[in-house]
């Protein structure tokens, strides 16, 4: 049997940044189910968060993530995420990553809900490729071994403690054990639960499924960010136009070519996103289309083509050339806030298992992403649990995270007689219809109905699409249940039966099996 002191699982950020420190303390395996490089960090555009100009403070950092996130940030985890943020910004340097330069120095964009320019970005919007390409080029000719099409299908679990994983060889449909003294799961979101979505087709949520299997704690999952601006053709999948557009001087304007933003926030075009989401959809209902449009034609040609290449050139590609005309977008899932529940080490209440990036809930984004700071909170979070297994030998019972909790476990439901039959596709319309951008008691309920009777239903999955099929029904219930728990509404949770925030409400809802 293999036996490695650490494993991991994902190549994305959170992955391929924790196996390259991970490699000076041990021997490392990276299991990803696709290739090295297929994951959501790759088509990251506007960028990562740090305050690194002279202007800017780790203070400043802190108040406007604590502002987004609607009241539910766990304080101790953002001071680190904002004080860690220029240390890990040198490391990603010293790896290669070619941050956009000005005049010498990193250039820094605006974005949404950040107070001053903080975002650094290469290759203008395509900093997720540059990043992920960076660092898998450093992975490959390293001792790290890396095992592609190979899914992750259980944790093992002896004593209370993390064993190792088990594994399905893609190609041969064969389950392999894997062994380890720390299991690192960095497995991303679960986007692929919407019909629409920013995500790549990885985002199934298999994180989720194999920590609460194991029996860990999964937090925040009602919190599910929809970006306001994905690209919105006919036949073309939800492509993001940045906030970085909007940051530049992109207006939002409606079918009739107005400008609407300011009718529902004094914080216009720039407010946070699921201000920005919810107010486009409140537009599309009263001027009927299902879009609103982006317009950039204000803008020097040469800002568009320098500074957002690639949506440039895919919108081109498409027939539409943004230095001349309206951009159609409309909201698309986008970010997963909640996740497995780490403490600021990265540990999870399981002895020996860590999770981070997009999978892992460390608390910094409440209710509420703000922009470009989870490529930041990958890496920051990933340095930690490497300095916490630095030299542990023995590994020790986790410590827990502060903050009020209510804990709940996965409810038994009332089967319905009939339900629709289970597919990808219908799977994605049932959520993007009742867990949406705006939900209620009725629709909510019908979701964890349905999912309850497609989950005791599901055979055993053999191989790639139908464990996939299966996390996203197990997560899809996860996000459901805790969506019909809380009774107000807060951050990317809106619910229209309980449109206020309330004090009750504000502390974080924990499920287990
Ligand atoms: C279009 C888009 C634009 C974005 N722009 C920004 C931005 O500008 N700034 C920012 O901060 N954030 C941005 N985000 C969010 C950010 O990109 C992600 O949160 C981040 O990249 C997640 O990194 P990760 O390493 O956690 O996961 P991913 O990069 O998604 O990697 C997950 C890895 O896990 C693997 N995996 C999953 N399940 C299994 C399994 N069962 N077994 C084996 N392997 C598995 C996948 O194959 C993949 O390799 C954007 C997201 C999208 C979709």
């Amino acid at each position: 049997m293999n036996q490695y002191d650490y494993i991991i699982v994902g190549s994305g950020i959170a992955g391929l940044y924790t196996a390259l420190l991970a490699k000076e303390q041990g021997s490392v395996l990276i299991i990803t189910k696709g290739s090295i490089d297929d994951c959501n960090t790759k088509h990251a555009q506007g960028g990562i968060a740090a305050a690194i100009s002279k202007n800017d403070s780790p203070e400043l950092h802190f108040q406007d993530t604590i502002a987004a996130g609607a009241g539910l940030c766990d304080e101790e985890a953002v001071r680190i995420l904002v004080n860690e943020a220029p240390d890990r910004i040198t490391d990603l340097v010293k790896f290669g990553v070619p941050f956009d330069t000005l005049g010498g120095e990193i250039a820094l964009a605006m974005e949404a809900a950040h107070s001053l320019p903080r975002i650094l970005h290469a290759g203008g919007d395509a900093t997720g490729e540059h990043i992920e390409l960076t660092l898998s080029k450093q992975v490959r000719p390293s001792r790290i071994q890396v095992l592609e099409d190979c899914l992750a299908t259980e944790i093992l679990v002896e004593k209370g403690k993390v064993s190792g994983i088990k594994a399905l060889d893609c190609h041969t449909g064969s389950i392999e054990e894997f062994r380890c003294r720390f299991l690192i799961l960095a497995t991303g979101g679960a986007g692929q639960l919407y019909k629409f979505s920013t995500n790549s087709e990885i985002a199934t949520g298999d994180g989720i499924v194999l920590a609460f299997n194991a029996g860990a704690e999964i937090t925040d999952m009602e919190f599910f960010q929809f970006h306001p601006t994905a690209l919105h053709l006919p036949g073309v999948t939800p492509f993001l136009i940045s906030e970085a557009v909007r940051g530049e001087g992109g207006a939002l304007c409606n079918v009739d070519g107005r400008r609407f933003m300011l009718n529902y926030t004094p914080d216009g075009d720039l407010a946070p996103r699921d201000v920005v989401a919810r107010s486009i959809v409140y537009e599309m209902g009263k001027t009927g289309p299902d879009r609103v449009f982006i317009d950039v034609t204000h803008l020097p040609p040469q800002v568009i083509t320098t500074r957002f290449p690639h949506i440039y050139r895919f919108c081109l590609d498409h027939g539409l050339d943004i230095t001349k005309g309206l951009i159609p977008v409309a909201p698309a899932a986008h970010y997963m806030m909640g996740g497995i529940k780490v403490n600021s080490w990265g540990e999870t209440n399981i002895a020996g298992l860590f999770a981070c990036g997009e999978t892992a809930c460390t608390g910094v984004h409440g209710a509420n992403r703000l922009a470009s700071n989870s490529l930041l909170e990958a890496v920051v979070f990933s340095n930690r649990i490497i300095e916490k297994t630095r030299g542990d030998t023995e590994i020790k019972a986790p410590t827990t995270r502060q903050g009020k909790e209510v804990h709940h476990s996965l409810s038994q439901r009332q089967i319905p007689q009939s339900v629709p039959t289970l597919s990808l596709s219908a799977l994605q319309q049932l959520h993007w219809d009742k867990t949406g951008i705006i939900r209620n008691k009725e629709g909510l309920t019908q979701v964890a109905d349905t999912l309850a009777a497609w989950q005791k239903a599901l055979p055993q999955p053999t191989d790639r699409p139908s464990y996939e099929s299966s996390n996203l029904v197990l997560t899809g219930r996860l996000v459901a249940e805790a969506a019909l728990l809380r009774e107000e509404s807060r951050g990317a949770h809106f619910r229209s039966d309980f449109p206020q925030s309330s004090p009750r409400w504000q502390c974080h809802i924990v499920l287990t099996r």
